[in-house]
């Protein structure tokens, strides 16, 4: 029988002490809700321990007494996955005092750290000891390592450096039943069997709590070129990204497509945002060319910038003369997201593409939109040079809430059997938490389900940890 919030508070406050526990409603709500603020849980309580033995003890205790539990990183996931379920109360463990710089190893290129370390804090680490931990997002100032490795985030520089499962060679992890295992291998090379930290990247918090991570770094980039170019239309946007990769010796690490819709929002969030170029154009291309060593990178675009104008993927285009002016470029970027925010309920997706079927999915699936719900409005952004779009819609003013919810659900199910089409991904970075279920479900194999689902009867037979996330609960 589940314990009652009396009695496992008593437990939390003598195992990891009265400031390790949370209860009071004030202090809830930063737990409870997600970053949207549009969905929201109710915790049995929440849990912040401090060490990785203090994590075991949890998490043993659950196992014994039958109560379900959580893990909680930054809070910053878009997918519910974090949150406390509403109906079965659960035990929300939150690594946010798990927080320390275990090691780093500049000649080994690695670095160790606790899970609750916020992704800023390990990049500014890195970049103490001259090397870079590459993973780029917009939340890196609230995100932790441990939801980054839980949700295999990717980012900015995926094209370049690759997403968590790249980036991640040791792992350690606080099983659902409270033993503790340890891989903190600081090994780029390791060929000993399965490699069991890949089901723990991604995995979402289903089948363990990552508790400490050692992390792969790159030589520190100090050289670095950022330019916004305007483009005729995705397909150009596509021809080009093909030509910057092979021209710029393989040092492209952004590639960004933002349409003019995008930049529109940009500007209402923040108004004293400048336009970059003189006149506006449909599509632009945010890029970005990072060396370690003293290259000439602004020769390099600009042999970009005359053979992508000779080819007509190239309109006009800004290269950021310094650092100033290249971070009001990514402005452009992070305001446009707020933008969107500040129009109210949309549908945010999060899908992958082959690459060089993107243009063709967004030429459909801006068709499919047109025809569909002409007054729905599409914003489609992303990382395409790494094949992944974020296809937004934002339905027409003047509907009820629940009229907006209606069309989107029809609209998000036309997308996704779409991205079917196109042999693609429901979630190129997100995940599924508890939003994505139902569509990720229907899109998979009996087979795949069947392993899917014997993985987590293995790790978890009494389904404790994050019940309910991607696989439905059983009972
Ligand atoms: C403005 C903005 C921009 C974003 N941009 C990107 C982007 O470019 N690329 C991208 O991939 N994502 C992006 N995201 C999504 C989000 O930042 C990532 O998914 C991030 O990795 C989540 O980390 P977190 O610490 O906030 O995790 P949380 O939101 O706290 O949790 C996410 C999931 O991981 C689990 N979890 C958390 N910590 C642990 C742990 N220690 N052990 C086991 N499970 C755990 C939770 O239970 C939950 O299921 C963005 C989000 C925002 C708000």
């Amino acid at each position: 029988m589940p314990l009652d919030p009396a009695s496992l508070k008593a437990f939390l406050v003598e195992r990891i002490g009265d400031a390790g526990v949370v209860d009071d409603p004030a202090d809830l709500p930063r737990y409870t809700t997600d970053w949207a603020g549009d969905r929201r849980g109710e915790p049995l309580l929440v849990a912040r321990p401090r060490t990785t033995d203090e994590v075991a003890a949890v998490v043993a205790h659950c196992h014994r007494h039958g109560i379900p539990m959580v893990p909680q990183g930054g809070h910053s996931g878009l997918v519910g996955g974090a949150l406390p379920d509403a109906e079965r109360p659960e035990l929300v463990i939150s690594l946010e005092r798990l927080n320390r710089i275990r090691a780093i190893d500049p000649l080994n290129f690695t670095l160790s750290v606790d899970a609750g370390c916020v992704l800023q804090t390990v990049k500014d680490a890195a970049a103490e000891h001259d090397c870079d931990f590459p993973l780029s997002l917009g939340a890196q100032g609230s995100c932790q390592i441990g939801g980054n490795v839980a949700t295999n985030a990717g980012g900015l520089n995926v094209l370049r450096h690759g997403m968590m499962r790249q980036l991640v060679l040791g792992l350690e992890v606080v099983l659902p039943d409270g033993r503790v295992w340890n891989a903190m291998h600081a090994l780029h090379k390791d060929n000993r069997g399965y490699d069991l930290k890949q089901l723990f990247i991604g995995a979402e918090g289903t089948l363990g709590i990552v508790t400490g991570a050692v992390l792969k770094l790159s030589p520190r980039t100090h050289n670095t070129r950022t330019a916004l170019v305007a483009v005729p239309d995705v397909n150009a946007a596509m021809a080009l990204y093909g030509q910057a990769r092979r021209s710029c010796c393989d040092l492209l690490s952004a590639f960004e497509l933002i349409p003019r819709a995008c930049l529109e929002l940009a500007f209402e969030a923040d108004p004293s945002l400048p336009d970059p170029l003189d006149s506006p154009y449909p599509v632009y291309v945010l890029l970005e060319v990072a060396a370690s060593g003293p290259l000439d990178l602004d020769a390099m675009i600009e042999h970009l910038f005359e053979t992508g104008m000779a080819a007509g993927q190239i309109l006009d285009g800004v290269l950021a003369g310094s650092d100033t002016q290249a971070e009001r470029l990514w402005q452009i970027r992070e305001r446009m997201v707020e933008g969107q925010q500040l129009r109210g309920e949309h549908l945010r997706t999060d899908i992958a593409l082959p690459i060089s079927t993107l243009a063709d999915f967004f030429t459909a699936a801006s068709q499919l939109m047109a025809d569909h719900s002409p007054d729905t409005t599409v914003i489609a952004y992303g990382h395409i040079g790494d094949g992944n779009l974020h296809f937004n819609l934002l339905p027409p003013a003047g509907l009820t809430l629940a009229d907006k919810k209606a069309l989107l659900h029809e609209l998000e199910t036309e997308l996704f059997a779409l991205v079917d089409d196109h042999h693609g991904s429901i979630s190129a970075e997100h995940g599924i938490g508890r939003v994505k279920q139902a569509p990720y479900l229907a899109g998979l194999a009996p087979v795949e389900r069947e392993l899917l689902e014997g993985i987590k009867r293995l790790f978890d037979p009494e389904e404790l940890m994050s019940p309910g996330r991607i696989l439905p609960r059983r009972h």
